[in-house]
């Protein structure tokens, strides 16, 4: 079972992960994009770590809302609102239960992704965060290191895509060929989600 601990300790690994990686992330956004990924997400997450030290929430829901609001309030660009809409809605399913099950934290999170999708209007293929999201929510009921392996490998097939959404596809075909940021990221979040359950 997963307790709220669980969840801070994935939000807080989150963050140190994607400072880490900040100028990688940014280094992504500037041929497609506008050069700010990485500094977005770091804001973010910088604000996350630091609320869910303050306030301590107690139940898994709660640390996911708290966080998804976060984002939201801290991170102006599209990244904001679109992560924020991920924790906000996975933590709003999970309900008020002190604890939930991996197969009950994988519902949710698709609840999440599916909030992404509708808030976004994309789809897998159109070289965005989705991308690395759905096939790691996709492959999560079977373990977390396997949805870690299918974010990453998602992130990678992102370069030969055309961007259909987001900054991205204002350059049409000119945006073929670079890895697209977001879809990094939501890897790195994956990759923080199997170093914390020790997978
Ligand atoms: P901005 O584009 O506003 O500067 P960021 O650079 O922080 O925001 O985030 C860009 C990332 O957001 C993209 O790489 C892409 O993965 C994701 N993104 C942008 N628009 C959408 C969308 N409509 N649906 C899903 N993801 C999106
Ligand atoms: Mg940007
Ligand atoms: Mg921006």
């Amino acid at each position: 079972m997963l307790d709220a601990d669980f969840f801070r300790r994935w939000l807080t690994t989150a963050a140190a992960a994607v400072d880490r990686e900040a100028d990688r992330l940014t280094e992504l956004d500037s041929p497609i994009g506008d050069a700010d990924h990485g500094s977005n997400l770091q804001r973010g997450f910088t604000a996350v770590a630091s609320v869910l030290e303050k306030e301590a929430p107690d139940t898994p829901g709660a640390v996911l809302t708290l966080a998804g609001r976060q984002l939201i309030s801290t991170v102006g660009g599209a990244s904001g609102p679109l992560y924020g809409t991920l924790l906000r809605r996975t933590g709003k399913s999970l309900g008020d239960a002190a604890q939930v099950s991996e197969a009950e934290f994988a519902d949710a999170l698709r609840t999440g992704v599916d909030a992404v999708a509708a808030l976004g209007g994309a789809a897998p293929g159109d070289k965005t965060m989705l991308d690395a999201l759905v096939p790691a929510v996709d492959a999560l009921p079977t373990s977390f290191a396997a949805a870690r392996a299918a974010a990453h490998e998602g992130a990678l097939a992102t370069t030969p895509l055309q961007a259909r959404k987001g900054r991205a596809s204002y350059l049409g075909e000119r945006s073929i060929g670079h890895q697209d940021p977001g879809a990094t990221s939501s890897a790195l979040l994956f990759e923080a989600l199997a170093e914390t359950a020790g997978e």
